[in-house]
């Protein structure tokens, strides 16, 4: 089948590869031609491999970190920057979907910036209701919120069986980074 349509695609679950997956079928697109921006939601760990590989991969794979580290643990003043920053991301994410330039946008951690109240789902539910028909969506994070699910062509739940951190092993070039 060649009729080409615009797929939303959700990556939850509590096991690992979430962010991964969406990186390999940005690069799956990447290959065909396609052009590929990822907006990381959360930044905050170590993410060097996939950051230089797009550098690499030149103007057609774009890597951008937004928001802010880690928010478990913020209140306050540091809650209200993590706010502000996801408010940017948001805008950007605007942006680049009605910019015409991209074919697949991976939204990284969209989910989890729900979750804790950064984006309102109803952003998102717009977004994803008025985005150019063509364009792929790859929404990834843990805890995916229901109507974003009910919304999505494509979702997948990475499920936990083992994860080396558990054992003490430390995060490995390569894998984690
Ligand atoms: P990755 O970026 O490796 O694909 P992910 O996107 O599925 O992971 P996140 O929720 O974004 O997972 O968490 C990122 C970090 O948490 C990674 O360092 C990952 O190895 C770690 N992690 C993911 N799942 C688990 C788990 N079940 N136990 C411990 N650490 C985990
Ligand atoms: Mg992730």
């Amino acid at each position: 089948m060649s009729e080409r349509q615009g797929l939303i695609i959700v990556h939850t679950g509590n096991g690992k590869g979430k962010t991964t997956a969406a990186l390999g079928m940005g690069m799956r697109a990447w290959g065909q031609g396609f052009k590929v921006l990822v907006i990381q939601f959360i930044k905050g760990n170590w993410k060097y491999g996939e950051l230089q590989a797009a550098e690499k991969m030149g103007p057609d794979f774009v890597i951008r970190q937004m928001g802010e580290g880690f928010i478990k643990n913020s209140t306050g003043e540091a809650m209200s920057e993590h706010q502000l920053a996801a408010e940017e991301a948001l805008q950007a994410v605007q942006t680049e979907i009605f910019s015409d330039k991209w074919d697949m946008i991976i939204l990284d951690e969209i989910n989890y910036a729900v979750k804790f109240g950064l984006v309102p789902v109803e952003a998102v539910l717009e977004l994803l209701e008025k985005k150019p028909p063509l364009l792929h969506l790859v929404l990834t994070g843990r805890d995916a919120n229901a109507a974003i699910i009910d919304k999505a062509d494509l979702v997948t739940e990475m499920k936990e069986i083992k994860h080396p951190y558990k054992k003490g092993i430390k995060a490995q070039a390569g894998i984690e980074f």
